[in-house]
């Protein structure tokens, strides 16, 4: 595993950061061990101050921070600052409410007096995409510095200056040694972490191949783990839906990352009375993205994160096609150094193409027509993810009725997917599994220890 920050859109090596050596690993291992019982017993009000001292510093790091994830991974620097500033938020959420999350809870019980309380676990290993690269951190070390778990973060191995930039900061918002310690470890090293006595969870962010190999190691180990997998997020367009709020968000949906978000949509299922209209606004919108310097702030569709990721989409592209996808627009060279890949469009997917399952993680849209909302609950749903999904329809009873019969952990109505610190992000089926954020979020990692009393009623 080597650890480099390559920018992809001058394909410039422009660091090498070296593994962590056995000694490193045990080292963290030996501090997070340590630190765990302080951490579990300091104040909550003690906690809260450091998360928010934290977020302080991101607002005052926020270009330098924003600048290290655009030349790692190649988002826009738009879409970094803001990524910095929904780290600030739900540092501030935790911190505002991370106690109250964590207070007992009474239970009514004939046996006698009982209720359970909630404590922190212990150490846990975060495995960390690339595509987010701080808040996927943040998402993970904000609630669980509230449950009181400390924690060592394995990030992908390409965007290493955003770690340790990470792990930086929180140690200079005033967290002890031992709250979060970054390692540049190999996968041997991750399965030997998880193995290991001290490590009381795992959380992963990631594809479906990591999720299978870390959650294999977490269930040998018998340790409790979190899997925030891949998507292939269906966006149903019904009949009646609200076309000018459709057009504000439909590009945005698809594109922002450079289509490089577990919770993009992926898949269009347009009614048919709406079908040809809807090809010709999500073709004016694509074809309107301006590709460029992901620096530039009037750049508005970034390269892909890395040499691999671009192949690897061509591959599904081509694919499709041969399996009997049409290509509406795009899927055309781009004449720039930088790992672009054209916004692209495909029709006539049918059931036993290849990519009908498979997440494709980039700037291509796969559009639908169906001739029922049934028959798009039944597409939506015929799929082996369920991360995320859209429902457009001006009538709110139908959009939740509709809402309500998909598999999947979330649904958003008449809007683009989105994150917020208040709601629970997360997914079913081979999109994985526990929640992250929200109240849910903090609650993943933390001991229900019940205590009852048979003499006190
Ligand atoms: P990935 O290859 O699975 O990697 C995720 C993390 O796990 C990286 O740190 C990676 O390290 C590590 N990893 C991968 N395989 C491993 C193994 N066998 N043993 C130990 N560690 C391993 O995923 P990615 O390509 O970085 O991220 C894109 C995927 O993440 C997409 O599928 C996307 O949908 C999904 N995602 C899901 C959510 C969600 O909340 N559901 C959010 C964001 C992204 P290396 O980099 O060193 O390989």
């Amino acid at each position: 595993m080597t650890y480099k920050s390559t920018n992809p859109f001058t394909n410039e090596t422009f660091k090498t950061y070296e593994n962590s050596s056995p000694e490193q690993v045990e080292s963290a291992l030996v501090t997070v061990a340590k630190f765990a019982p302080t951490l579990a017993q300091m104040a909550f009000a003690r906690r809260s101050e450091i998360l928010h001292r934290i977020a302080k510093l991101f607002k005052q790091e926020q270009q330098p921070m924003a600048q290290m994830m655009t030349t790692e991974m190649g988002k826009l620097i738009t879409e970094s600052l803001a990524e910095v500033e929904l780290c600030i938020n739900i540092l501030d959420y935790f911190a505002d409410h991370g106690e109250e999350f964590m207070a007992p809870v009474t239970l009514d019980s004939s046996f006698g007096k009982a209720y359970y309380l909630k404590q922190a676990i212990g150490p846990i290993l975060m495995c960390e995409p690339w595509n987010f690269p701080l808040y996927q951190i943040i998402r993970v070390f904000a609630p669980n510095y509230m449950a009181g778990n400390p924690m060592i973060l394995k990030h992908a191995s390409n965007v290493p200056g955003s770690a340790r930039m990470a792990a930086d900061i929180i140690k200079r918002g005033g967290a002890p040694e031992g709250s979060l310690i970054n390692l540049f470890v190999s996968y041997d090293q991750v399965e030997e972490i998880i193995a290991d006595p001290r490590i009381k969870a795992v959380a992963l962010t990631g594809s479906e191949r990591g999720g299978r190999a870390v959650a294999r190691a977490a269930g040998e180990h018998l340790k409790k783990s979190t899997m925030e997998l891949g998507g292939n997020d269906a966006f149903i367009i019904l009949d009646d839906a609200d076309k000018t709020e459709l057009q504000k968000i439909v590009a945005n949906a698809r594109l922002s990352n450079a289509g490089q978000v577990c919770t993009s949509s992926k898949r269009f299922i347009v009614l048919d009375s709406y079908f040809d209209e809807f090809i010709e606004l999500l073709t004016k919108e694509f074809k309107a993205v301006k590709m460029g310097n992901p620096l530039d702030p009037k750049t508005t569709l970034a390269p892909l994160s890395s040499a691999a990721a671009k192949e690897k989409i061509q591959v599904q592209v081509d694919r499709a096609v041969a399996n009997g996808a049409k290509i509406i627009y795009g899927n055309e060279p781009v004449d720039l150094p930088g790992q672009f890949f054209m916004p692209t469009i495909l029709s006539d997917i049918t059931p036993d193409n290849p990519i009908f399952d498979e997440e494709l993680f980039g700037p291509v849209a796969q559009v639908y027509r169906v001739h029922s909302e049934q028959e798009a609950i039944a597409l939506a749903n015929n799929s082996s993810y369920g991360l995320g999904s859209t429902v457009f329809s001006a009538n709110p009873a139908r959009a939740e009725a509709v809402a309500a019969q998909i598999e999947a952990g979330m649904t958003f109505i008449n809007s683009a997917w989105t994150s917020l610190p208040e709601l629970p992000f997360g997914g079913i089926k081979n999109s994985g599994y526990g929640r992250e954020l929200s109240e849910l979020g903090q609650l993943a990692f933390v001991n229900e220890h019940l205590i009852t009393n048979h003499l006190d009623h």
